[in-house]
C-alpha cells in the first residue's frame, strides 16, 4: 500500500492526528522527549483506499536539539514514504525548525500536504491562511483534537497518494521471493549477507531515475534468486546520535512490509534481549513467514548451550512454529540450511486448505472435543473456510461466541494437523444469530 508519513515538530499534534486518522480513542504516547514506541507504521484506510501511515511522533530528541532530530525525522519519513503530511501548529506559526524541514521536503520531491493544526475556531482559520507563505500551496486547516477538517484533509491526501507505492513493492508479485533479514545491531546481519552473497552479488537499483542508493540486492542461493530487502540499510552502519531506536524500528517495519519472509537473526553468544523479543513481535504482527537463525554458533560453549535451550523453551515458546537454523555467518557453517527453511516457511505461507478437507478436520475435532456448555448454551461451528493465504486466514461460522481458550485449541490443532511450520495463521469467527 502507498505510504503516508506524518512529520512535524514535537507538540504540533502529530500523535493526536495519527489517532484521529486511525480512529483510535486513546493517545498512543504523548509527544514526550525520550519516549520510544515500537510500532511506527500502521495499516489505515480511507474511503476504501488502503494506505500505510508512518508516525514519527516516537522520535527521541536528545541534547543535539530539536532542530537536528526533526531534520533527521523528516529525512527518514521522506525516504520511506510516498507522500508527506507536514503538520504545523497554527497557534505558533512557522518556526525556524519548520523552515528547515520545509527546505528538506522541497529537495525530496515527494508530494507534501501542509496541515495547519489546532484550528479550533475562525480566528485561527485566518492565521492558518498565513501559512501559505511556506510555499506548499494551500494549508489544510484542521483540529486534530476535535476532528474538524480531518475528513477533507484525508479526501485530498487520497488524491495525492499514488496508487502504487514506490517504497513498498508488495503489490508486485511474481519474480524472486523477498526476504527481510532483520535483527538487533551486531547480531551479524551484515556478515551473513556478505557470506551469502559471495562473488555472485548483483546490485540493482530498484528505483531507476532516483538518486537513492540501491536498496535491495539479488542473491543466488540454492539455485534460486532471492531478493534481499533493504541491504543498503543493513550494510550502511547507522551510528545515528539520536532517534536510533526509532530509526531501527522504522527500517525493520519497512523491510517487513516489503517482504514475504523474515529471517530473524539472533546471536547465541549473548542472552536473548528485549530488543530481540520486540523484533520478533514486529515480525509476527507483520504476518510474514518466519525463520529463526541462531548465529555465532561457533562461539557457543556448553554452559551457554544449556541456557539457550531454556530460552528457546521459555521465551520463544510463542514462535515454536518458526523453523530454526543454527549458523555461523563468520565461517559460513550451515549457511546452506537457510534455503530449505525458507522454502518450507514460504510454502506454508502460500498454502490453501481445500474447504472439504478443512471441514472434515473440524467435524472430527468438534465431535471428539465439543465446546463446553456455558449457561445452558453450546455454540456450534457450522462451517469453516480459508478466507485467504499469505498468511493463511481461516473463518469459522458459528452460532455463538466461542471461548477464547477453545479458539486457541482449534488454532493449535489446525496448525499441527496441517503442519503450518514457518507461517503465522489466523482464526476468526463470524457469529450467525
Ligand atoms: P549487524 O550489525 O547485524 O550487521 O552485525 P555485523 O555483521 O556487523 O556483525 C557484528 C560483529 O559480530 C562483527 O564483529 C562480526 O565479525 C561478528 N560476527 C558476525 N557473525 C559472527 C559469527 O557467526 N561468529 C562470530 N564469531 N562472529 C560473528
Amino acid at each position: 500500500a502507498p505510504v503516508l508519513a506524518i512529520i512535524g515538530r514535537p507538540n504540533v499534534g502529530k500523535s493526536t492526528l495519527v489517532n484521529r486518522i486511525l480512529g483510535r480513542r486513546e493517545a498512543v504516547v504523548e509527544d514526550v522527549p525520550g519516549v520510544t514506541r515500537d510500532r511506527v507504521m500502521y495499516p489505515a484506510e480511507w474511503n476504501g483506499k488502503r494506505f500505510t501511515l508512518v508516525d514519527t511522533g516516537g522520535w527521541e530528541h536528545d541534547a543535539k536539539g530539536i532542530h537536528a532530530s526533526v531534520a533527521a525525522q523528516a529525512e527518514v519519513a521522506v525516504e520511506f514514504s510516498d507522500a508527506v503530511l507536514f503538520v504545523v501548529d497554527t497557534t505558533v506559526g512557522a518556526t525556524s525548525t519548520d523552515e528547515l524541514v520545509m527546505k528538506m521536503l522541497r529537495k525530496a520531491k515527494k508530494p507534501v500536504i501542509l496541515v495547519a493544526n489546532k484550528v479550533d475556531d475562525f480566528v485561527q482559520e485566518a492565521e492558518a491562511a498565513a501559512l501559505w507563505g511556506l510555499g506548499f500551496g494551500e494549508p489544510w486547516p484542521v483540529s486534530a483534537v476535535h476532528g474538524r477538517g480531518v475528513a477533507d484533509l484525508l479526501d485530498h491526501a487520497m488524491k495525492v497518494l499514488p496508487e502504487f507505492s514506490a517504497v513498498d513493492a508488495t503489490e508486485r508479485s511474481g519474480g524472486p521471493r523477498r526476504i527481510a533479514l532483520i535483527g538487533r545491531p551486531n547480531v551479524g546481519k551484515s556478515s551473513l549477507l556478505n557470506k551469502l552473497a559471495g562473488a555472485e552479488r548483483v546490485v540493482v537499483n530498484e528505483l531507476a531515475g532516483t538518486t537513492r542508493d540501491p536498496v535491495d540486492e539479488f542473491i543466488e542461493l540454492g539455485g534460486e534468486t532471492w531478493k534481499f530487502i533493504d541491504t543498503a540499510g543493513i550494510r550502511r552502519r547507522q551510528h545515528m546520535a539520536h532517534g536510533s531506536e526509532y530509526y531501527a524500528s522504522l527500517r525493520t517495519q519497512a523491510a517487513l512490509e516489503r517482504s514475504e519472509v523474515a529471517v530473524i537473526l539472533l546471536a547465541v553468544d549473548e542472552t536473548l534481549s528485549e530488543q530481540d523479543v520486540r523484533i520478533i513481535q514486529l515480525a509476527i504482527e507483520s504476518g510474514r513467514a518466519m525463520v529463526l537463525a541462531f548465529n555465532k554458533w561457533d562461539l557457543l560453549d556448553e554452559d551457554r548451550r544449556r541456557y539457550l535451550e531454556r530460552e528457546i523453551e521459555q521465551d520463544l515458546a510463542h514462535v515454536e512454529w518458526a523453523p530454526r537454523v543454527n549458523i555461523s555467518a563468520k565461517t559460513g557453517w550451515h549457511k546452506d540450511k537457510l534455503v530449505p527453511a525458507l522454502d518450507l516457511a514460504l510454502e506454508n505461507w502460500d498454502r490453501r486448505i481445500p474447504t472439504g478437507k478443512l471441514n472434515a478436520f473440524l467435524g472430527e475435532l468438534v465431535a471428539a472435543h465439543p465446546h463446553p456448555v456455558r449457561g445452558g448454551k453450546q455454540p456450534r461451528i457450522l462451517f469453516a473456510t480459508q478466507a485467504s493465504s499469505r498468511p493463511p486466514k481461516f473463518v469459522l461460522f458459528t452460532t455463538g461466541f466461542l471461548d477464547p481458550g477453545y479458539r486457541r485449541f482449534i488454532t493449535r490443532r489446525l496448525r499441527e494437523t496441517f503442519d503450518f511450520r514457518g507461517t503465522p495463521i489466523e482464526v476468526s469467527m463470524r457469529v450467525r444469530e
